[in-house]
């Protein structure tokens, strides 16, 4: 275990234990990128130095101190350590960064807020010191949507505003105050004998405040709907005052005000209760299948069809296109094994396969029928079904396979994922023009997955690897990296579809949304934050 004040203990994903890269990985990584164990001996760029600020806090003392009479002493912290920690979310560009020693955007101070009243005292002090302030939740967000460009405070919502406010067993919601996190919900609503239904694969390591303001999707999605949908109101605090909408099923009284903080990721205010539809928890009645289809078109097309029955929904509903199907089946041992030479007798052959998998939730006549009628379409679509098993083991590693990236980077291998929505007209399109794009690096390797459905389209979703170019790493990904969100764009994507924006992908936001709306958005924040002190510096596009 290294020591807990390095780069690294920053940087790594997960629980922190060194993970290792399984040895089907390894042998793949080194037929794929032509490498060989020299190059594996030591780990790249590892990150273990402690970690030095060169900036210093630009704080002014009497600003520290008054920060400090509100919120204790305790939870203002201005050390190196802190600043960095809290400079950055877990985009690849900043775990090279980490990596490199270089902190870039550390905020002057962390301050940890007790109550709701205290955010609303700091934001107030903030604006009229004209102090940044960027709120964190798990510091999960993969969009450099947390870097203090311009310093200030990073407000950590995680420490002590983590609690859950109310179970309304009547309206069926939960209010919870913004900086819990997945676990702690889930824990406590399937006591109570219900689930919250947003499982990001980040779920163990976000919060329900980041979910909210990064729009997230979970993986059971399409049956339980995007975090938007969940939403039922909040409370928020903007420089221009608090913002508490009320728990109405639905009104018509002009805009939801509420739904202008989903998305908006701390640029507008820091949300400090959300209330959330909640579901039934009833895992013994969760169906499970997985298919085989021969072709990346033809699983498409008979997901197309499945959504659009209207005879119910699956929950978690996804395809792996060929070049991931065949990735899970070498890392698993598959390949080769006596199912593998009967299924690729019987026409779905590495290269082209592609696997489904579904799950149905809810009450068990509802599961048992919506996943007969699956079976039956899949049938229809010339998919096999494979049985309940895979979907079971893709079960139990749907947090852990994220762990991999940072012993992957210790391999010097670049790997980073990109997402979109994309109409069901426009997928295929997509989805070849980014495999187009990759085939011209040499040494690369994309495999896409569809993860989150719709009626009238789905994401679309993107892990590329490739070996670093070594000493030059930041430039090499960032041309790569902007290549590839180029070609989803031109090709029909959208920005995000899960993700977010923050500064990473918002020099594509106003050629991508238009002039006018991009106004719009900034009108909006001058109205709510006219310092600009919420999360400033670019994040969504605006300044
Ligand atoms: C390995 C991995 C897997 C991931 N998988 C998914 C996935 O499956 N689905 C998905 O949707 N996302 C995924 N993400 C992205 C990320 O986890 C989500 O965006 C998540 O919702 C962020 O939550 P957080 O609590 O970590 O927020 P943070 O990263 O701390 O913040 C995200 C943004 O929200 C703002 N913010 C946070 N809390 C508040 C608040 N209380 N008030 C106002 N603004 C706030 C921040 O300023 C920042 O702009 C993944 C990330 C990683 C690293």
């Amino acid at each position: 275990m290294e020591r807990d004040n390095t780069y690294r203990h920053i940087l790594k994903w997960g629980d922190k234990r060194e993970e290792e890269v399984g040895h089907h990985m390894v042998t793949l990584i080194k037929e794929k990128f032509g490498l060989t164990d020299a190059d594996f001996r030591e780990k790249y760029l590892p990150g273990t130095d402690e970690v030095r600020l060169e900036k210093p806090s630009l704080l002014k003392p009497a600003q520290a101190d008054f920060l400090r009479s509100i919120s204790g002493e305790e939870n203002v912290l201005t050390d190196d350590f802190h600043r960095t920690q809290y400079s950055c979310g877990k985009f690849y560009g900043e775990l090279l960064d980490l990596r490199l020693k270089r902190v870039p955007d550390p905020p002057d101070a962390v301050v940890s807020p007790r109550s709701h009243d205290e955010v609303a005292r700091i934001v107030a002090y903030c604006s009229e010191e004209k102090i940044p302030v960027v709120p964190a939740g798990g510091q999960s967000s993969v969009t450099g949507a947390l870097r203090a460009p311009f310093g200030g405070i990073a407000l950590d919502l995680t420490r002590h505003l983590n609690r859950i406010v109310k179970i309304n067993t009547v309206n069926k919601t939960v209010t919870v105050q913004a900086g819990i996190f997945g676990p702690a919900l889930e824990a406590e609503l399937n006591r109570q004998g219900y689930t919250c239904g947003h499982f990001p694969q980040s779920f163990e390591y976000s919060t329900v405040g980041g979910w909210v303001s990064a729009r997230g999707a979970g993986q059971a999605s399409t049956g339980y709907g995007k975090i938007e949908d969940m939403v039922v109101a909040l409370k928020a605090v903007t420089p221009a005052g608090v913002i508490e909408t009320r728990d109405f099923p639905r009104t018509a009284q002009g805009w939801d005000v509420f739904r202008l903080f989903s998305g908006a990721e701390g640029t507008l205010g820091v949300i400090t209760e959300v209330t959330l539809h909640i579901f039934n928890y009833a895992p013994q009645n969760t169906r499970l299948a997985a298919f085989i289809f021969r072709s990346f078109e033809q699983a498409v097309e008979s997901m197309r069809r499945m959504i659009q029955s209207e005879y119910g929904k699956p929950h978690m509903f996804r395809i792996s296109d060929p070049q991931e199907t065949d990735i899970a089946f070498r890392t698993s041992g598959f390949d080769g094994t006596f199912p593998d030479r009967f299924l690729t007798g019987l026409g779905f052959k590495t290269g082209s396969r592609c696997l489904m998998f579904v799950t149905v939730e809810g009450e068990r006549d509802y599961a048992g029928f919506v996943m007969g009628k699956i079976k039956r379409s899949a049938r229809a679509g010339k998919g096999m079904y494979i049985g309940a098993g895979p979907v079971r083991k893709w079960l139990a590693q749907r947090y852990s396979s994220a762990y991999l990236r940072d012993p992957l980077m210790d391999l010097g291998i670049m790997s980073d994922t990109l997402e979109t929505a994309v109409t069901w007209e426009n997928l295929l399109k997509v989805w070849s023009a980014a495999h187009e794009y990759v085939r011209h690096r040499p040494r690369a390797f994309l495999m896409i997955h569809i993860s989150h459905v719709y009626e009238n389209g789905a994401n679309l979703y993107f892990t590329f690897l490739t070996p670093m170019e070594k000493g030059n790493e930041q430039q090499d990904f960032s041309r790569f990296h902007s290549g590839l969100v180029d070609t989803i764009l031109a090709s029909g994507g959208s920005i995000s579809h899960h993700h977010g924006v923050g500064r990473v992908l918002a020099p594509w936001m106003e050629s991508h949304l238009g002039r006018s709306s991009i106004e719009l958005m900034a009108a909006v924040k001058r109205h709510l934050d006219p310092n600009n002190i919420m999360n400033p510096g670019g994040t969504l596009g605006l300044q």
